[in-house]
């Protein structure tokens, strides 16, 4: 089983400790959220894991750290400055904010699911709207789903990027100050593609990978997590030759679902997604989505999936633009503020040109989302309650072993309990608790996907034995202490 909706997350986190929301004690702010102790290890553990299986376990990826504020003209040739928008509009009846697109997308899905012409999505005119408002929703007398009046203003661009300002002098009208939070990683990576080329004397193919926060002012942040203001980004580009990169596009898309599947996501929360022709950015040439089961209560089963992440063929167009060389048709350079050419010098052809590039593009956020709603399993006890287990893999789990002692007002047992977990530390995330009865430390850590209990007894003072207590079959086996690492490390992997 996995979570029913998000909002059981939702309430999971906040009572656990996973997530909690940002500035509560000011009244919050919109869509942003903090991570708590549990919350943070289970992130690490994520980009662990994403970082591991492509910068370490392969021979053909380099790892980067770029700057979250880099120079302002790296947006305006990546072309951000000038597209990086999505059409807004208001109802003047009841005030709320749309991105139009997606009303657009939404309202010719259920026109469809009615028998009735896809208005947009099929003519095409759907994908235009995306990218040039034109009043679609007051020309086609489409109702607000709030207040189902028909009353829009007029549709507008709204820049995603979040400006600030930089320096001491610097004034929100002096415009050399101002700057960006970056709105994705992967322009850091195109920009120091020569560094990493020149420093680790790589060949083509290879990548370099990054994991960062990234910030879009979006429009309708929501549904928890999944899209907020402030997120962070777990970004590879893999550089190629352009007769290579259709292969390689579909390796990626075949290999991500395989890692989704390693961190406990089940196939049929998956689903592959191509993009139409109409929804494909200017630049690329094929992008594939892999979506998740975020919304199962929906009774449409179409849209209870959405974006997890996006894996795009971009060409050569990201280091080009970053170049002073490449000139249009009257010869000017298309990019004079550039210093450096990222083009590639292929020494078994002799020829020299711009890679292609596949980017496999997740967010953390939404990952762990995924992963939390995939591990909620609810299950009842021979009391007949109902208690949550989170099955985690063992790979994720925040904490790997509880310690408990059975009873906490016996010296002999609380020093054995907490020699233990002191033993079992280094090797595996331990903790040592004694802040209520066994059976509710037995349930909180099922709750927080904890994979073993191990409790001290009076026996154990005698047999030099505990026992270890299984979170998903709730089995109990009475191990020597002298074995016990051995025992949980073997479970564990
Ligand atoms: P969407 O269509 O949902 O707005 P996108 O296609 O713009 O997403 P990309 O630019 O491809 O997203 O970014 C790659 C990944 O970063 C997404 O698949 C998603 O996992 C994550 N991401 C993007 N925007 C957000 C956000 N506002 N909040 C949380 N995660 C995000």
């Amino acid at each position: 089983m996995s979570a029913p909706n998000i909002e059981t997350i939702v309430s999971l986190s906040k009572r656990r400790g996973f997530v909690f929301p940002a500035s509560d004690i000011y009244g919050g702010l919109g869509s942003s959220w903090d991570y708590g102790s549990l919350g943070v290890e289970l992130a690490n553990n994520i980009k662990k894991s994403w970082w591991r299986w492509l910068v370490h376990e392969r021979d053909d990826i380099e790892g980067l750290d770029s700057s979250i504020i880099q120079n302002r003209l790296v947006w305006k040739y990546s072309g951000h400055e000038t597209t990086f928008s999505d059409p807004l509009v208001d109802c003047r009846e009841c005030k709320t904010r749309f991105r139009e697109d997606k009303l657009l997308d939404e309202y010719s899905t259920n026109r469809a699911k009615e028998g009735q012409d896809i208005l947009f999505a099929e003519s095409g005119q759907f994908g235009d709207a995306k990218k040039q408002p034109n009043n679609w929703l007051q020309k086609h007398n489409i109702p607000c789903p709030n207040c189902g009046k028909v009353n829009w203003t007029e549709s507008r661009q709204f820049n995603l990027m979040l400006k600030t300002t930089l320096g001491a002098a610097s004034a929100e009208e002096d415009e050399s100050a101002v700057a960006y939070l970056r709105p994705e990683t992967a322009q850091g990576i195109f920009i120091n593609f020569k560094n990493v080329l020149d420093t680790s004397r790589r060949k083509l193919p290879f990548g370099i990978a990054q994991i960062g926060k990234a910030f879009r002012n979006e429009i309708t942040p929501g549904n928890f997590i999944f899209r907020t203001r402030e997120f962070e980004q777990m970004e590879m580009e893999y550089f190629c030759k352009a007769e290579d990169a259709p292969a390689i596009h579909q390796e990626f898309i075949d290999e991500f679902q395989k890692w989704f599947h390693s961190l406990g996501i089940s196939a049929e929360n998956l689903k592959l997604y191509e993009q139409t022709a109409e929804e494909l950015a200017h630049y690329a040439d094929r992008t594939v989505d892999i979506l998740y089961r975020f919304f199962p209560e929906r009774g449409d089963e179409e849209k209870q999936f959405d974006e997890l992440m996006g894996i795009a063929n971009r060409k050569d167009f990201d280091l080009k633009a970053h170049s002073k060389k490449p000139e249009d048709r009257e010869g000017k350079r298309i990019n004079p503020d550039s210093t450096e050419d990222l083009s590639y010098f292929d020494e078994a052809t002799k020829q020299r040109f711009y890679p292609y590039v596949i980017e496999p593009a997740v967010g953390v956020n939404r990952t762990l989302l995924a992963v939390l709603m995939d591990a909620y399993t609810e299950k009842t006890n021979d009391k007949g309650e109902m208690r949550v287990i989170l099955k985690l893999k063992p790979e994720l789990a925040p904490i790997k072993v509880a310690v408990l002692p059975l009873a906490k007002n016996k010296p002999e047992i609380v020093a054995m309990a907490k020699d233990l977990k002191k033993q079992l530390l280094p090797a595996m995330r331990t903790v040592y608790d004694d802040t209520g009865g066994i059976g509710k430390l037995y349930a909180r850590q099922d709750e927080i996907g904890t994979p073993f209990c191990v409790t001290v007894d009076h026996e154990s003072l005698e047999d030099e034995a505990v026992t270890v207590r299984d979170r998903d079959t709730w089995e109990q086996e009475r191990i020597k202490i002298a074995d016990l690492k051995e025992h949980l490390r073997k479970k564990l992997d």
